[in-house]
């Protein structure tokens, strides 16, 4: 498959043992706390043992759109993650040529880790909604159970009844996250009119975007 398996944290030692492991997909153009938060809460939630960080190499559905440098939404979410002892950074999708396809992902880390790691896909209800959509879907639900984060005042019954009426057997959990008030557009707008995106995202990433000129700010960001 050709993805690099080679900085994968170790998992599943014990074989009489169960663990459970989160991988947080997005495009994280930039990460922010909503994302942040989204990845704790469903650690605990989950009883996960870790979370890999997976930015998306060339997000699928966003070939008709620019979108940041891998490098730099790879080195931001280093750089978010960095203090959280479950939380590890992964460039395994980015490090993959062409179109980033969830279900490549989800194999390779299924052939990769032994069976008594359980595979748990986190991310947006949105694109989640959009999962029918995606290449092999239904190889994707017998791969991994699905972790959607919600915005406050997301309709799941629709949700549900959606993902219902495809016939695939989808194992979707909802969570919501207050916090995914933040949204990265949103960073992205308020950075390119020069103003403040502090306490939306770590100090880190705010001071890695002013650094690198991201998202093309037309004036100064207010610290
Ligand atoms: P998106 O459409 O940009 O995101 C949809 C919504 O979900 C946005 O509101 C977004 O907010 C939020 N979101 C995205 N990732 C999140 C996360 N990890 N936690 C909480 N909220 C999140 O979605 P995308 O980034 O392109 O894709 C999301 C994931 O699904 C990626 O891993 C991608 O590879 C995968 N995907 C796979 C396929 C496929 O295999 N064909 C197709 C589509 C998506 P923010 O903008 O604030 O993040």
């Amino acid at each position: 498959m050709g993805l690099s398996t080679r900085l994968l944290p170790p998992l599943g030692a014990d074989a009489h043992k169960t663990y459970r492991l989160g991988i947080m997909g997005g495009t994280f153009d930039p990460i922010h706390y909503g994302h942040l938060v989204t990845a704790e809460q469903a650690r605990e939630a989950l009883d996960l043992d870790l979370v890999l960080f997976m930015p998306a190499g060339s997000p699928a559905f966003k070939q008709d759109r620019s979108v940041s440098d891998a490098e730099d939404r790879y080195a931001m979410t280093v750089l978010a993650t960095a203090a959280n002892a479950a939380f590890y950074p992964s460039r395994f999708e980015i490090d993959r040529p062409g179109v980033t396809y969830t279900v490549d992902t989800l194999s390779a880390l299924r052939e990769h880790y032994p069976d008594n790691v359980e595979l748990y896909f986190i991310t947006g209800a949105d694109a989640i909604m959009d999962i029918l959509a995606w290449h092999d879907a239904q190889r994707v639900a017998s791969l991994a159970t699905l972790i959607a984060a919600t915005r406050p005042g997301y309709d799941i019954d629709t949700a549900r009844a959606h993902i219902a009426a495809s016939g695939i057997d989808f194992d979707v959990r909802y969570i919501e996250i207050p916090a995914l008030a933040i949204s990265s557009s949103n960073i992205r707008e308020l950075v390119s009119v020069g103003k403040s995106v502090r306490y939306l995202t770590s100090e880190s990433v705010m001071g890695y975007i002013l650094k690198n000129h991201l998202y093309e700010p037309k004036g100064e960001c207010r610290r």
